[in-house]
């Protein structure tokens, strides 16, 4: 995002010495620089992977063009994920027919490639779970941003999803979520940013840029919620991710 155009590498370094140990960071091919700049901060930081896909909200725009693009780069390995992909239906940025073609040619895609999906579903989870269902993707990936139901996160967890919480776990009204959270097996749970957007407490507020390194507070929470310290959370996400995107470690603190 152009937010970090300023200190991208120096706002990736701030995480590492913050705690957080690898950076999973999904590219939206229909912006023109997103790729690029993500696969340079992927060559520059062992522990940075990369992902590309066409959002929900640019599915309107999705032509045979990004996904052989979207082809070659799960052939090279050149990314980890096909995402974020998925379905919006609060926003409606894209009508729900080219949402859900969207959707159901990146699933095919990524099962042919043999590659996860980061998955975004706002009021749409009974959808999500039609379209795993209907391209018969068993490749697992995570459940980004998570703001569902418990329903559909055991639905997918059912389907081998990892289920991943933003700063939003932290927001006072966020109780229906928080309990959510609290049932999650622990050998699924992830955190992240979804910087610039949703800094969590106590970094919200006045349109303050949110990044990696403040991903410390969520787990914090997340670690109250299940009865651990912040250090077992972070080693408990860490051991999670690692297990469906195995990296190198490069001196990380966890
Ligand atoms: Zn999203």
């Amino acid at each position: 995002m152009p937010e970090f155009d300023p200190d991208r590498a120096e706002t990736v370094r701030r995480a590492f010495d913050a705690g957080v140990v690898a950076i999973l960071c999904p590219a939206d091919l229909t912006r023109a620089a997103s790729l690029q700049v993500i696969a340079a901060l992927a060559e520059e930081f062992p522990t940075v992977l990369a992902a590309a896909g066409v959002h929900a909200h640019q599915a309107k725009d999705l032509t045979a063009d990004h996904l052989r693009e979207l082809q070659g780069l799960a052939a090279g390995r050149t990314i980890r994920a096909v995402g974020e992909i998925g379905l919006d239906y609060h926003y409606d940025f894209s009508p729900k027919d080219a949402q859900l073609e969207a959707l159901r040619r990146q699933l095919a895609l990524a099962a042919e490639a043999g590659l996860p999906v980061i998955l975004h579903s706002r009021l749409s989870g009974a959808d999500i779970i039609e379209a795993v269902d209907g391209e018969r993707f068993r490749g697992g990936g995570i459940l980004h941003c998570f703001t569902e139901d418990w329903g559909t996160a055991r639905a997918m967890l059912d389907r081998g999803f990892l289920v991943s919480f933003s700063g939003i776990l932290t927001f006072p009204k966020a109780g229906a979520l928080r309990e959510v959270a609290a049932m999650v097996p622990l050998d699924r749970l992830l955190v992240e940013t979804d910087s610039p957007y949703l800094a969590p407490v106590p970094y919200r507020g006045s349109g303050r840029r949110n990044e990696p390194a403040f991903v410390v507070e969520t787990a914090r929470v997340l670690a109250g919620l299940r009865g651990l310290s912040l250090e077992e959370m972070a080693a408990v996400t860490t051991r999670n991710f690692a297990g469906m995107f195995p990296f190198e470690k490069t001196g990380g603190q966890c």
